[in-house]
């Protein structure tokens, strides 16, 4: 399960219903600090937390200013 980086629930795309999972490292860590849109891979859309209706469109500032080092 991937959870949601807003409201911690499963991240489920708001288009289609289907629970997200990251296929790569680079997805899984963009999910933390929201730089770069995320499209969900079952129907292509912007993908859209459906609990918080949190778009994950790279538009989003991170929470703390910080940014983790990804590898
Ligand atoms: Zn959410
Ligand atoms: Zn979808």
């Amino acid at each position: 399960m991937t959870a949601c980086a807003f409201c911690e629930r499963p991240l489920v795309c708001d288009s289609c219903q289907t629970e997200y999972s990251p296929r790569t490292e680079d997805e899984y860590g963009a999910l933390s600090w929201a730089e770069q849109a995320i499209t969900c891979s079952h129907c292509g859309q912007v993908l859209t937390c459906h609990w918080c209706k949190t778009p994950y469109d790279g538009q989003l500032q991170p929470e703390s200013g910080e940014r983790s080092a990804s590898t």
